[in-house]
C-alpha cells in the first residue's frame, strides 16, 4: 500500500459499497484498505476484490492504518457506525440519506466536532450531468429565470431489494430518491422553501412509500413538483422546466432534450385555431410560425471538484466541502416536513432554516 493515500474501510460491501470500492480505486488519493460486512458471501466478495475483509467493526476501529470509514449499509445504523467512526478518530463519508432523521444526524455533527474530524455525505448526485445542465439554466437564465422545476425519476420495477422495504431500516423512496431530487433542488435554489404539500403512495402494499408526489413553494417565486415512482410503465421527462421565455425539456440521463424559447426577432402574430378533440382552440394551438426557436440544452454547470478529491481536500483542510453538512441538515428537514404533509394532508410552513 503506497504510503501518500489515504485508506478507507467500506462498512456495508453491498451493491454501493462495491462501487465505491470500484470508484476509489480509480481515485489518486485514496486507497481502500479493505471492507466490514457482517456477511459471509460479503466477506468473499471483498476478498475476491483484492480487499482485506475485517472479522469486526472494533477491528477496523483498532487498526491505526485506516484514516476514512465510508459508510455504506442499511439508513438505521449509519448514525451509530459514523459517531463511533469518529468518536475513534476516523473521517467519515456516509452513504445517502445520511440518517433516519435530523435529530440523528445532529448528534453525528457533534460528533465530528468534538472529534475534529471531517463527515461528509455522498450526495453524488449533485454532480450528475443532467442536473447541471438545469443549474447552468437557473443561474444563466438560459430560458428567462425559472419559476416552475419539475424533477421526476419513474421505475416499473417496484421497490429492489431487501431492507429497502422496511421501515424500521429506514425504506420507502421519499429517502432513497427523494432524498437525491431535493438535495439537488436545495443546492441549486438560493431560496427559503416556504411551504411544502405531498402525497405518498403505497401502490405495492408495502409498509414504505414506493413513490410520492411533493411541491415546494420557494420564497423566489419557484415552484418545484418532485415525483419518484416506481410503477411507471410509461415515464414522464426526467426534468421539465420553466421560464418566463421559454420552457426545456430532459427525457433521460443521456441528455436527450430540448430548449424551446419565444423568438422575440418575430412580430407578433396570433396563432391559427386548430381542431382539438370535437371542440376548436385557438390558445392550446402550436405557437404561429417563426415565434418560437427550437435549440439545444446548454452545457452543464460545473463543479469546483469532484466527490472524493473535494473529501481528500477537505480532510487535507485545503478546501471547504462541496456537500455542506449545514445544507444535508436542511434536505432532512424538508424529508420531515413532507412526511408530515403526507401524514397530516396539511400544507407544511416555517420548517426550514435558509439564509441568506
Ligand atoms: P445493499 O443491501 O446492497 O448493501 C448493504 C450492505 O450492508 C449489505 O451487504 C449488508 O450485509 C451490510 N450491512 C448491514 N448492516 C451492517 C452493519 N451493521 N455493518 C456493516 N455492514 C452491514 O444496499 P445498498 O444498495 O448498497 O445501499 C447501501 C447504502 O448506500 C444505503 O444507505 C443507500 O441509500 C446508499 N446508496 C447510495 C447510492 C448513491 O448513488 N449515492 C446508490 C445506492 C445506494
Amino acid at each position: 500500500m503506497s504510503s501518500n493515500k489515504h485508506t478507507v474501510v467500506i462498512v456495508g460491501y453491498g451493491g454501493m459499497g462495491s462501487y465505491h470500492a470500484q470508484l476509489i480505486g480509480e481515485n489518486e488519493h485514496l486507497e481502500v484498505a479493505g471492507s466490514f460486512d457482517p456477511l459471509r458471501a460479503r466477506q468473499e466478495a471483498s476478498e475476491a476484490a483484492g480487499y482485506k475483509a475485517y472479522m469486526s467493526y472494533e477491528e477496523v476501529l483498532a487498526d491505526p492504518a485506516v484514516e476514512v470509514v465510508l459508510i455504506a449499509t442499511p439508513n438505521d445504523v449509519h448514525k451509530e457506525i459514523a459517531v463511533r467512526a469518529l468518536q475513534a478518530g476516523k473521517h467519515v463519508v456516509c452513504e445517502k440519506p445520511v440518517a433516519m432523521s435530523s435529530d440523528e444526524f445532529k448528534e453525528m455533527i457533534a460528533a465530528a466536532d468534538k472529534a475534529g474530524r471531517v463527515l461528509m455525505v455522498h450526495q453524488n448526485r449533485r454532480w450528475d450531468e443532467d442536473f447541471r445542465v438545469i443549474k447552468q439554466m437557473y443561474e444563466k437564465e438560459t430560458i428567462g429565470s425559472l419559476f416552475q422545476i419539475e424533477s421526476r425519476v419513474h421505475g416499473a420495477n417496484g421497490i429492489p431489494g431487501d431492507w429497502r422495504h422496511v421501515k424500521a431500516q429506514g425504506g420507502g423512496m421519499l429517502l432513497d430518491w427523494g432524498v437525491h431530487l431535493l438535495d439537488q433542488l436545495l443546492f441549486m435554489i438560493d431560496s427559503k422553501v416556504v411551504s411544502v404539500s405531498s402525497t405518498l403512495s403505497y401502490i405495492l402494499g408495502n409498509d414504505v412509500d414506493d413513490g410520492f408526489e411533493a411541491v415546494l413553494q420557494f420564497e423566489n417565486g419557484i415552484k418545484a413538483i418532485v415525483e419518484v415512482g416506481t410503477t411507471n410503465f410509461i415515464t414522464l421527462p426526467r426534468w421539465y422546466v420553466k421560464g418566463i421565455e421559454g420552457s426545456a425539456v430532459i427525457e433521460d440521463w443521456s441528455l436527450t432534450g430540448r430548449i424551446v424559447t419565444r423568438n422575440s426577432e418575430s412580430e407578433h402574430r396570433e396563432p391559427t385555431p386548430i381542431r382539438a378533440g370535437v371542440g376548436l382552440t385557438k390558445t392550446m394551438a402550436p405557437p404561429s410560425e417563426g415565434s418560437t426557436i427550437t435549440g439545444t440544452l446548454p452545457p452543464a454547470a460545473e463543479l469546483p471538484d469532484g466527490f472524493y478529491n473535494n473529501f481528500v481536500a477537505v480532510i487535507e483542510g485545503n478546501a471547504e466541502p462541496i456537500v455542506k453538512n449545514a445544507e444535508v441538515l436542511r434536505v432532512q428537514n424538508l424529508i420531515e416536513a413532507i412526511f408530515a404533509a403526507a401524514e397530516k394532508n396539511e400544507v407544511i410552513k416555517d420548517f426550514d432554516t435558509y439564509e441568506d
